[in-house]
């Protein structure tokens, strides 16, 4: 990663990152994780992550969330699947669930996290907000402010590594 990748790719950087690092899941796709109120857990969100999730939803052709009945994650599809799988936050990917192995050991994503931070600093966030607050508040932002670092052009990037 570079210091003049446009922020977004930043945070898919670290995605991709984090998955190159083969840390032991047994995640078998039960979305547990997904249900928020069932799990009593709700992934919270860097300003990246959120306008990653974002563009994901926009990119399906839809303009808000609304959260299901059973407080259930609001990407999460009637057939069980992330409607934003390759998009999902890195909470998602770092696996709460106890099903799946637990969460990651802090030390062995720490760095990956701070790169993170680092990102939403840049974009003017204010660290980790709830995932449905931080992506209802993303769908809402004007893609050419998230979109500035690269129309500015290389170098002007306003996330990590100026
Ligand atoms: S974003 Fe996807 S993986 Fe994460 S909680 Fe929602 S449905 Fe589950």
């Amino acid at each position: 990663m570079t210091g003049r990748e446009h922020p977004l790719d930043q945070v898919r950087a670290v995605y991709r990152a984090l998955e190159e690092r083969k840390i032991e899941r047994h995640c078998t796709a039960l979305a547990r994780c997904c249900s928020f109120r069932a799990n009593g857990r709700t992934p919270f969100l860097t300003k990246g992550e959120a306008l990653v999730a974002a563009r994901a939803w926009r990119a399906s052709g839809r303009r808000e969330i609304s959260v299901p009945p059973d407080g259930s994650c609001p990407f999460l599809g009637a057939t069980g699947r992330c409607g934003i799988y390759e998009a999902r936050p890195f909470g998602c990917r770092t696996h709460f669930c106890e099903a799946a192995g637990g969460p990651h050991a802090r030390g062995e994503v720490r760095d990956l996290i701070q790169r993170l931070e680092e990102i939403d600093l840049g974009l003017g966030g204010t660290g980790g907000v709830n995932l449905v607050t931080a992506v209802t508040e993303a769908l809402h932002e004007p893609d050419r402010a998230t979109d500035r670092g690269s129309r500015r052009g290389k170098g002007r990037c306003r996330g990590r590594g100026k």
